[in-house]
């Protein structure tokens, strides 16, 4: 299914140009219009799932089969240091296109985005900790 408004519809679609540097039958891998780094690129499935938790399983499971793929090629071409794979979900988490992608991000010393990248640290108490535990603990 496609969503007429959803710019990545039309770019996964072809309707939008992009710098692909890969595609097949189920993805597109665009570089991203504003890179954190150099190489910074997205996978893009070609069917409009907002975001992970609309996307079926087995498609999740060939999109971090891509993404391993792609990171290992990237990595060898660019000549990166190191490699971030991220994906956010839902307007809190950082989410802008609520189209489903994986942004994949080739990292090197120096770069300037060890801020960006990373997260602050919650100091919890051990019961606050315990609390959480026991609510995720299958
Ligand atoms: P999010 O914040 O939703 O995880 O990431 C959205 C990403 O899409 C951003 O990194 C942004 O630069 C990229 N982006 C937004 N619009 C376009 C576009 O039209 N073309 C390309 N190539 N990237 C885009
Ligand atoms: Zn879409």
């Amino acid at each position: 299914m496609r969503d007429s408004n959803c710019i990545f519809c039309k770019i996964s679609g072809g309707e939008i140009p992009s710098k692909t540097i890969y595609e097949d039958d189920e993805f597109r891998v665009i570089l991203d219009i504003s890179p954190a780094t150099r190489g910074h690129a997205l996978i893009i499935p070609r069917e409009h799932y907002a975001n992970l938790y609309e996307m079926p399983e087995d498609v999740a499971g060939r999109v971090m089969i891509l993404a391993k793929k792609m990171a290992g090629h990237m990595t060898e071409l660019l000549q990166c240091d190191g490699f971030n794979i991220v994906q956010n979900n839902g307007e809190a988490a950082g989410q802008t296109v609520f189209h489903f992608h994986m942004h994949l991000i080739p990292r090197y010393a120096g770069d300037g985005n060890e801020e960006k990248l990373c997260w602050n640290h919650l100091e919890l108490s051990a019961e606050e900790l315990e609390d959480i535990f026991r609510k995720l603990k299958q």
